[in-house]
């Protein structure tokens, strides 16, 4: 028996990577497709974030979705900062930010889902995820060797990644008919943009901090790195669990790009207040009366 698709995600944005296969790093921009000045960027964004703030609120009262939103991208492509625009003016207590790093011991002990599941947002919230599972088939796949560290009994070179991405599929399915709204972001900056990021991280002492000799290396397997990108979100953008490619190389433009999609996203979800039982109704004047009585 075959079963029905699970929800789809509407979004309205010319970025979402299509469905078909067909997305090509080659051909997606890494730079704004429309002019659009500082300013009308900027107003552009406190609007979006007063949206996104009205929605989040809804999404709790009415407590039977979540939202998971995937960053993923190059070093220096701007994750941090992207989240921190699009999140603020959100009730923190609606919505948790994951950064997903180098796994851990007790991460190597189990499946590859099993970190990033603990973290999944429950209903009512929007959870982030700075980095995730598709790391499992993005530096590992460039660097084959930290297979090892997972010690896996069965470990077939030929299928694994393909094995990966339709366990990714599969989990991302499951998610979305249980509630879960998904979207992923690429940030796509360009290796030109990179380099001129890293050198004004060497050459600005207030970024000096943010300078790490291992994004310089990782920037050395570059076109593995695309591959690797292209392969996962062809095999992976589905219209229930969709990535967009966000031209990453101009800050503002990305921010309003991905605050764009959430909102159009979120607002397409038939969401509202919940309203008050006739029963709770007669019980609230039963209080108002106890109170005036006071
Ligand atoms: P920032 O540099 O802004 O603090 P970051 O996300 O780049 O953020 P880092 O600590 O610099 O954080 O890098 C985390 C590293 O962990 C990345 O190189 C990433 O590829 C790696 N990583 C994440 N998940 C896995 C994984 N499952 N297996 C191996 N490496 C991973
Ligand atoms: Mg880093």
């Amino acid at each position: 028996m075959s079963l029905p698709e699970p929800p789809v995600v509407h979004v309205n944005s010319p970025y979402v990577v299509p469905f078909d296969g067909s997305f090509s790093v080659e051909d997606a921009a890494t730079g704004p497709t429309a002019p659009l000045s500082k300013k009308e960027l900027k107003k552009e964004l406190c609007r979006l974030q007063d949206q996104l703030s009205d929605l989040q609120r809804v999404l709790y009262a009415h407590d039977h979705h979540s939202v998971l939103l995937v960053f993923q991208a190059m070093d220096a492509a701007g994750k941090d900062g992207t989240v921190r625009a699009v999140m603020s003016g959100v009730n923190p207590a609606g919505c948790q930010v994951h950064s997903f790093k180098k796994p851990s011991s007790e991460d190597l002990d189990h499946d590859f889902l099993w970190r990033t599941a603990k973290r999944l947002p429950e209903r009512g919230r929007i959870g982030i995820f700075n980095r995730s599972y598709y790391e499992e088939v993005l530096v590992v796949r460039v660097h084959p060797e930290y297979l090892g560290y997972q010690r896996l009994p069965y470990n077939d070179p030929d299928h694994i990644w393909e094995e990966r991405l339709h366990s990714i599929r599969e989990h991302e399915a499951h998610l979305a008919r249980n509630g879960t709204l998904i979207l992923k972001f690429w940030l796509n900056v360009s290796h030109a943009e990179q380099k001129a990021r890293f050198l004004s991280r060497l050459d600005e002492p207030e970024k000096n901090w943010k300078f790490a000799v291992g994004d310089v290396q990782e920037r050395q397997h570059w076109p593995k790195y695309m591959q690797a990108y292209e392969h996962a979100l062809n095999a992976t953008s589905r219209p229930w669990a969709p990535w967009l490619a966000i031209p990453a190389d101009n800050k503002p433009y990305m921010r309003v790009k991905v605050a764009q999609a959430i909102v159009s996203a979120l607002e397409s979800l038939d969401m509202h207040y919940p309203e008050v039982s006739p029963a709770e109704a007669s019980r609230f004047a039963e209080m108002r009366a106890l109170l005036d009585s006071e």
